[in-house]
């Protein structure tokens, strides 16, 4: 099997779907790609990079927010305002 040049279905480039490729595609039973290597690794890093929101609800002032992590069970957890409203309280005591 000779290389087969694929245009990219994102950003049309031309990329080589060489022919060690193919045998592993077909070993497979895959579809050949439609993206070029670039923006196949693109793609799993934007997977990655995407950031995982919790939802809480403030023990503060009850309204719902997101954080960025995972919030311990039994611990209070505070809106963004509140957060930082404590914090500077805590700096200025
Ligand atoms: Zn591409
Ligand atoms: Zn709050």
């Amino acid at each position: 099997m000779p290389d087969i040049e694929i245009p990219c279905v994102q950003c049309k480039d031309i990329f080589i779907f060489s022919e060690k490729d193919q045998e592993i595609f077909y070993q497979r039973n895959m579809m050949q790609p439609q993206r070029c290597a670039k923006c196949r690794s693109k793609k799993a890093a934007q997977r990655e990079d995407a950031p995982k929101r919790f939802e809480i609800v403030c023990d503060h002032c009850g309204r719902h927010d997101t954080v960025p992590f995972q919030p311990k069970v039994g611990r209070s957890v505070l809106c963004k305002d509140c957060h930082e409203a404590s914090r500077s309280r805590a700096r200025h005591a």
